[in-house]
């Protein structure tokens, strides 16, 4: 997870970098740098220090003083803040940087895309109220779909969760790409899109059957997933009804746990459970997955037989939107190979005590927007915007005098974007069985011009060096293979590395004063005549327009 960055791929990022500061800039942020190693104190007083994992990264100086390596900056900017930023004629103010992170990632991985040393641009705006931090967090959106847009890759900005802090500003800006991490839900009838974490799942618009079989208990020998179940009943998948249990930890001052309650979730065969939607139930905020210990002692029975009816002991009951309006429907029996089925509310169980959107959305699922279906595709997420609110400057006392000239808390946004992980999503994105094929933006090279056989013919070797010297001055980013390799070589060198226009000056077609043009992307080369050459490149670059 820690990488040189060699030439060519620093002049991507280069590119990269350069395109995110000049729309930074037009926004109006302003630039600064933070430091990378960062005092623990800052760290401290928001508990971060304390309470993030091992992804922090924390050293320690020669006296032996706490530092951290930054993983992002709020403490650090913050402070800044309150030093600085003491009245609100002073605001709204955006400050970004665009430098060096360390994350200990449990998992780094496919190079630069999770690394640990990585270059974030991180941006952070504070303004005096509400109003105007949403004001401040829609202009970041906007700029972010500016940049995104001239990086020439297909992307989605998508609604995500904003966590404890609430409200729905935030979104993640997410490359499409077969490979990504991330499942995007969208509506290909509106533009409605959100992750899989944010995407609700909409209750269902019909009522519950009545209640037509009989409660039968059932023995498929061995037999605990749900699918297995299903199969050897020869029923659907989605007549079943599968229990996660979870556990909650009362503490005591010391933070010793005192108390620990199980929870039962109720899902339909064919559905996950949603953490996210899950820890956002009353209660239910630090919740975590029950042992396998902790199930036994409280059902007197292993997973994988467990089920709301017939329980050994109560307990609270957390059924599905879906489930709750499911008849005759298939689950445990609390017993090891047993399955009941003809299960119906209200006469086999109580009804649940709280009924919630707990699962991730499915294809087909209605749309959120009320315009269509749901459809999913994955995606990379190399940008995110986010309203913060007051969560670092109340912790961190960082106020300003308001206009009634009492201190308030500063209102903060922050806005990311992964410096580093954006050439591996255009990568993933736009490749073929030959290398990379890079959008133009942020190409290392838009052009290339490769003479063919220059050693043995001035003529060549003169229109080569003279359509580079006439790219060039025209401020088109060019290099001219001058290593003498031979054609086919040279060629896949540069389809691999992946520049998107290539020029071939070889002595035939010179002969008839021609040249050939051959993008990245098209299947054959074209012959272009030499002294349009200039002009045609500049048409395809797009210098004129
Ligand atoms: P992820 O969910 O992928 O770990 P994150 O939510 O932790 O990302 P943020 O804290 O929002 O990421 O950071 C802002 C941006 O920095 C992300 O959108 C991503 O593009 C980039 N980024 C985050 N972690 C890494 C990493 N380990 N390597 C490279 N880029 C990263
Ligand atoms: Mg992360």
């Amino acid at each position: 997870g820690i990488y040189n960055y060699m030439p060519l791929g620093l002049r991507v990022i280069r590119k990269v970098e350069a395109i995110i500061r000049e729309e930074m800039n037009k926004a109006g942020a302003i630039e600064l740098t933070m430091p990378v190693v960062q005092p623990a104190e800052l760290w401290q007083e928001t508990g971060r220090f304390e309470k993030m994992g091992p992804e922090l990264l924390r050293i320690q100086d020669r006296h032996g003083r706490d530092f951290i390596i930054q993983p992002t900056s709020e403490e650090v900017v913050t402070d800044i803040a309150r030093q600085e930023f003491k009245s609100y004629k002073q605001l709204p103010k955006n400050l970004y940087q665009i430098q060096t992170k360390f994350r200990d990632e449990r998992r780094p991985r496919f190079g630069l895309m999770r690394g640990r040393e990585f270059i974030m641009k991180d941006a952070y705006s504070f303004d005096k109220d509400a109003d105007s931090a949403k004001a401040s967090y829609q202009n970041m959106a906007g700029a972010y779909r500016k940049i995104f847009d001239r990086f020439g890759l297909r992307y989605r900005a998508v609604a995500a969760d904003s966590g404890a802090i609430g409200g729905d500003l935030s979104e993640e800006f997410q490359v499409i790409a077969a490979t990504g991490e991330d499942a995007i839900i969208y509506c290909p009838d509106s533009d409605y899109a959100a992750n899989i974490e944010k995407a609700e799942a909409l209750a269902p618009t019909h009522s519950r059957p009545a209640a037509t079989a009989a409660l039968q208990k059932v023995s498929p020998p061995g037999k605990t997933a749900c699918a297995d179940v299903a199969e050897l009943l020869g029923i659907a998948l989605q007549r079943m009804v599968k229990s996660v249990v979870i556990a909650t930890d009362s503490r005591n001052d010391k933070g010793e746990v005192i108390k620990t309650q199980l929870h039962l979730l109720l899902l339909r065969g064919d559905h996950e459970v949603n953490e996210v939607k899950v820890g956002k139930l009353a209660g239910l905020a630090d919740f975590r997955l029950a042992s396998g210990a902790e199930i036994e002692a409280h059902f007197n029975c292993k997973p994988g037989y467990l089920g709301p009816v017939a329980l050994n002991q109560p307990l609270p009951v957390i059924a599905d939107r879906e489930v709750a309006l499911m008849a005759d429907f298939v689950c445990g029996a609390n017993e090891v190979d047993a399955h009941l089925t003809g299960v119906n509310w209200g006469r086999d169980l109580p009804e649940a005590q709280v009924v919630a959107d707990i699962r991730n959305v499915v294809e087909g699922d209605l749309s959120p927007c009320g315009k269509g279906k749901l459809a999913i595709e994955r995606g990379i997420e190399i940008g995110h915007v986010f309203y913060l609110g007051q969560k670092y400057s109340a912790t961190m006392k960082a106020t300003f005098l308001d206009t009634d000239g009492k201190p308030k808390p500063f209102e903060m946004g922050c806005y990311g974007i992964g410096v580093t992980r954006l050439p591996a999503a255009a990568i993933e994105q736009n490749h073929d069985a030959k290398g990379i094929i890079w959008p133009d933006a942020i190409a290392p090279f838009t052009a290339v011009i490769c003479p063919v056989g220059a050693d043995r013919s001035p003529a060549v070797k003169d229109a080569a060096d003279a359509l580079y010297a006439q790219l060039l001055g025209a401020g088109v980013d060019v290099i001219l293979d001058d290593r003498g390799e031979r054609p086919g070589a040279m060629f896949a060198d540069w389809e691999l590395i992946g520049v998107p226009h290539r020029i071939t000056i070889g002595d035939k077609s010179l002969k008839d004063g021609r040249g050939e043009s051959h993008p990245r992307r098209a299947e054959a080369a074209e012959r272009v005549a030499l002294a349009t050459i200039f002009p045609f490149m500049e048409q395809k670059l797009g210098l004129k327009s």
